[in-house]
């Protein structure tokens, strides 16, 4: 009694490029952004004023090896 069961095949459709396009730009710009704020975001840079930026993303700056002091 051991009938072995067999699920049809998933068949994937192909994703068009199209589709992802826009979820690659924006997830292109966040990248730029976040390395934005990490990697530059203090002094004559800063965007927003005030430390806090600087002091959120530190640990993750001396992480990546950005220049900080
Ligand atoms: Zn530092």
């Amino acid at each position: 009694m051991s009938k072995a069961l067999s699920a049809p095949a998933a068949s994937l459709a192909p994703i068009p490029v199209r589709d992802i396009l826009p979820w690659l730009v924006f997830g292109g710009l966040f990248c730029l952004l976040a390395i934005y704020f990490v990697g530059a975001e203090q002094g004559a840079t800063a965007l927003l004023p005030g430390h806090f930026m600087h002091e959120l993303v530190h640990d993750g700056r001396h992480l990546l090896a950005f220049p900080c002091h």
